[in-house]
């Protein structure tokens, strides 16, 4: 394996249209037990069909397997992993393959893709569950909890590829999690596959159940390090039946946050979403992708998103709570200027400017990335002094600083400077992100608040895990995976 010189250690160059890269050292007679353990149907070692498990979206890797097997039940995964086991062969669990960390890129054995265990086992509206399979869409599972009037409130950019078996391997976040937490906090219970091949069965629909060690946590962001997330019992949640959306413009951050905290104590429970754009976000969002445009007449330091959801007639209360929110925080002057949605179309105009960054960032050029949490009451600290340390350190570097204010996680991205070469630029990435997650620890934050760790930040984990926690995570690995075949080499 190569390394690609400039990007993160960890990455390997893309052969640029080469052969697909075969690691021929799993022997012929397991890829045959595979073979015949899962069917025709559910195996392939044709190249075109190989390529889409190699890579991942940002092109930052490219990885190698012998072969990308698709079992369709759990006892299929089961058996095919106590395969590998007895061989000593390494196991790539995939899923939609949208994260962005490398942690699904095979580094030889075998990809386990889970796209054809998708079937929603159960849906219980009267105990507020819904049982699924790992390769189930989460766009899918969103649907089928509204078809029974419910809601399943985990929402990403991805959520038409990304599968659930990977939400709850990564610990996926996104724009609820003010109001309903992370993907962990939506799980009452789990079905994995062991290192061993053995399955675990803890598909309990439970809301209290105090027997002994809660197993299912340590598979949840796991990164599929420790074992293959089969199956889930999912909290569903009352459909909230009216949502008011606004977008308020504030000078500074600091601002921005003093009107979190007032939308917070205004609101409490009904405040789903509270995101945050910087000024260059913005701008990025509305010169790039179509159809984006800024609702404001003059330009503003920053701008929060800001969204109620409740219940009732959809006349009273959120509309004037929405309202008494902006207009206190004019009056005191938190925010310059302010837009609520007057219809559905409206909100999703304002959501479609939030979207609409990360997907405008490539048309600025080479971006190096920062996925950070501080404590929430600290976000315009970080935001001053980051970005005072990298224009210090880099003249002309762009900062494009959005995300979920709410959750203290700042994407804090750096879009190079415009007269600067791209290669040039990104050489610099471990280094400049050694400084933004150094001052990200001193201020209690974390360095990687969404995304996992996979490929791009096992160095980090080492810097920034201190004390007996990291030797605990290793214990843990060497306990459920002494032979080391589940996505080795990724998080630790
Ligand atoms: P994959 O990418 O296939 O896998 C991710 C990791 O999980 C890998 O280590 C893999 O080995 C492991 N894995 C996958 N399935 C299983 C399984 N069944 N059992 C065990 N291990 C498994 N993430 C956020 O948290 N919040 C966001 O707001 C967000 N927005 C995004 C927007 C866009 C446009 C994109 C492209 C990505 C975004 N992401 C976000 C990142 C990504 O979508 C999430 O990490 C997602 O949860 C990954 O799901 P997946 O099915 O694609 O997993
Ligand atoms: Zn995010």
């Amino acid at each position: 394996m190569e390394r690609y010189p400039g990007r993160p250690e960890g990455t390997v160059a893309l052969a640029g249209g080469g052969s697909v890269s075969r690691n021929m050292t799993v022997p012929e007679k397991l890829l045959d037990s595979i073979r015949d353990a899962v069917g025709p149907k559910g195996w392939t070692t044709d190249d075109s069909d190989l390529e889409p498990h190699l890579t991942e979206r940002r092109g930052l890797w490219r990885g190698k397997c012998a072969m990308a097997v698709r079992p369709a039940t759990t006892a299929e995964v089961g058996e095919v992993v106590a395969l590998c086991h007895r061989a000593g062969v390494a196991v790539q669990p995939q899923g939609g393959n949208t994260g962005l960390v490398g942690g699904g890129v095979p580094d030889g054995g075998i990809v386990l893709s889970l796209a054809r265990l998708n079937t929603i086992r159960e849906v219980d509206a009267a105990n507020f569950t819904l049982t699924a399979e790992a390769g189930c869409i989460l766009a899918d599972i969103q649907a089928s909890a509204l078809g029974v009037d419910r809601l399943f409130p985990l929402s990403l950019g991805a959520e038409g590829s990304c599968q659930i078996g990977g939400n709850l391997s990564t610990n996926a976040g996104g724009v609820q999690v003010l109001r309903y937490g992370t993907a962990r906090d939506l799980v009452l219970g789990l079905e994995v596959v062991l290192p061993d091949g053995q399955v675990l069965d803890g598909l309990r629909a439970l809301r209290k159940d105090n027997t002994g060690y809660d197993l299912k946590h340590l598979f949840i962001g796991a990164e599929g390090t420790l074992g293959v997330i089969t199956a889930a019992v999912l909290k569903l949640f009352p459909r909230p039946n009216h949502t008011e959306t606004a977008l308020a413009a504030a000078a500074s951050a600091g601002a921005a946050l003093a009107l979190f905290q007032r939308a917070a104590e205004l609101a409490a429970d009904a405040l789903t979403a509270f995101e945050f754009l910087d000024r260059q976000s913005l701008e990025l969002a509305v010169a790039h992708v179509e159809g984006v445009r800024d609702p404001f007449a003059e330009a503003h330091g920053c701008y929060a998103l800001i969204e109620l959801s409740g219940f009732g007639d959809g006349n009273g209360g959120l509309k004037q709570t929405m309202e008494e929110i902006l207009s206190g925080a004019m009056e005191q002057g938190m925010i310059a200027d302010a837009v609520i949605a007057a219809s559905s179309a409206q909100a999703a105009e304002l959501w479609r400017l939030r979207d609409a960054v990360p997907e405008a960032q490539p048309a600025a050029g080479a971006s190096i990335k920062h996925d950070v949490s501080v404590p929430v009451s600290r976000v315009p600290e970080f935001l001053t002094k980051a970005r005072a340390l990298v224009e210090a350190d880099m003249p002309g570097v762009r900062p494009v600083a959005f995300g979920h204010l709410g959750d203290g996680n700042i994407h804090f991205n750096l879009s190079q400077p415009e007269d600067m070469d791209a290669e040039a630029f990104l050489a610099e990435w471990r280094r400049v992100n050694r400084m933004v997650h150094d001052l990200v620890a001193e201020l209690g934050g974390s360095f990687s608040a969404e995304h996992g760790i996979g490929t791009l930040k096992r160095e980090d984990l080492k810097r920034y895990k201190t004390g007996p926690e990291l030797e605990l995570m290793k214990a843990l690995k060497a306990a459920l995976d002494p032979k080391g075949i589940m996505n080795p080499g990724k998080v630790l």
